[in-house]
């Protein structure tokens, strides 16, 4: 039998925050998105005030000035870092594992359970993150993983361990009867609301439906769910693919007119989009660069305008792509306009083992330019990010996003350490 366990974070942004301002224990705190706009991520105290996700900010202000909640723009620094490390250290429990999200991951566990009591394990996972990391987590066991994704669920909502284990037929009955379909990963509004019209309400009735009357209905997807509530495993681990397309693209904190700021944009979101590229050892052929103005702001003229460029021979080398990004930005830019966001997509990316070079190219130079990249790759993992960067970028980058209530990058910046005063 399959067994899996989904390990989820429990308020994860503000549980980073939380690790080195631990005075923030048992405070509301809230995170705001991208130029600080609306609130993405609530501690249990600010939950409890009332506060929802996605609410704008402004609406939110004098609630949360009232109560003393902390608010902090989004430090994703910090937030990938600490991911890296939870995934870190689950492996070392568990070598099967597949990374769901920022702060999920499924491990499968069926050849533990002849050596382990699960529920031991699974407290003895959760006590070690807490000791190394100081991150809390919530642990679903169960035969499938839409049932971990519940059983997850209940251990959040309605344990002290922070552990639930669903394998158990009693507790599932119970389980499954009091659980609204939405609520069951992968049904989204539309579909419960399609399956409310059938008088399948609980995950409970829809465990109980036809499996292939559902299939002829909602396809093979929803069957799939259906089996998977009756605990046969349809939806095994995925391992990581190397994506496809890289975006990188953000609004700016304050509308930008001038080309030279635009351009220093685009070369550092090329930049981004580059190291991101190596990191899973891929090449990109080609990019797509985009501008746009406000389009909530119908007063001010309008333009967007985009245009994708193939590149000579597959590359991940950030000189060369920001070339070729600021060569397109010159074609696309229109003076007398406020732009309110750029980007670009690397795109049709491969393994950057694949060779196919372009016949008049010098083998040598592109084997230099490789070391070069890994040189500054090198050089900014061990000193900081950005330690070198490309004066194309931009030094003062007074375009960046709203960030005025960012903590420290604690983990990822020498000069953001932690700092203790004796
Ligand atoms: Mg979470």
């Amino acid at each position: 039998m399959s067994i899996y366990a989904l390990v989820d974070c429990n308020n994860f942004y503000a549980s980073c925050e939380r690790v080195f301002q631990p005075y923030l224990n048992n405070k509301p705190i809230v995170v705001l998105s991208n130029n600080d706009g609306c609130i993405v991520a609530r501690s249990n105290e600010a939950k409890a005030l009332g506060i929802p996700m996605g609410a704008p900010m402004h609406e939110y202000r004098k609630i949360c000035i009232n109560n003393n909640v902390k608010i902090f723009s989004s430090n994703y620094q910090l937030y990938g870092d600490m991911s890296q490390r939870v995934m870190d250290s689950l492996k070392h429990f568990c070598p099967n594992i597949e990374i769901y999200s920022i702060d999920e991951a499924f491990l499968q566990l069926d050849s533990f359970e002849k050596n382990f009591d699960l529920i031991k394990y699974a407290l003895h996972i959760r006590q070690k993150l807490n000791i190394w990391l100081g991150i809390p987590v919530s642990i679903g066991i169960a035969p499938t993983k839409t049932l971990a994704k519940i059983a997850n669920h209940v251990a959040k909502k309605s344990t002290s361990t922070g552990i639930f284990d669903l394998r158990d037929i009693n507790q599932r009955e119970n389980i499954l009867t009091a659980l609204p379909i939405n609520e069951i990963w992968g049904i989204g509004k539309r579909l419960s609301l399609k399956l409310n019209e059938l008088g399948i309400n609980t995950a409970k009735q829809l465990r109980d439906a036809n499996p292939k009357y559902i299939r002829k209905h909602f396809g093979v997807v929803v069957e799939r769910i259906v089996l998977e509530l009756n605990g046969i495993s349809c939806l095994g681990l995925e391992m990581v693919k190397p994506k496809k397309n890289i975006t990188s693209s953000r609004s700016f904190g304050k509308p930008i007119t001038e080309l030279q700021p635009l351009s220093e944009a685009i070369s550092h979101y090329a930049t981004r989009a580059c190291i991101k590229l190596r990191n899973q050892s891929s090449k990109a052929q080609g990019i797509y660069v985009f501008i746009t103005t406000n389009k909530h702001k119908p007063n001010e003229p309008q333009y967007r305008n985009s245009m994708i460029q193939g590149f000579v021979e597959p590359t991940a080398d950030t000189n060369l792509i920001i070339r070729i990004a600021k060569n397109c930005l010159d074609q696309l830019y229109r003076s007398g306009y406020k732009y309110k966001k750029a980007g670009v997509i690397l795109t049709d990316i491969i393994s950057n083992r694949h060779k196919q070079n372009d016949l008049f190219s010098e083998n040598d130079l592109q084997d230099k330019r490789e070391k070069l990249m890994q040189v500054v790759d090198n050089i900014n993992a061990q000193m900081g990010t950005n330690t070198i960067f490309n004066a194309a970028q931009g030094i003062t980058r007074h375009w960046r996003m709203r960030e005025e209530m960012k903590s420290n990058r604690y983990t990822t910046c020498w000069d953001e350490l932690l700092q203790v005063v004796v």
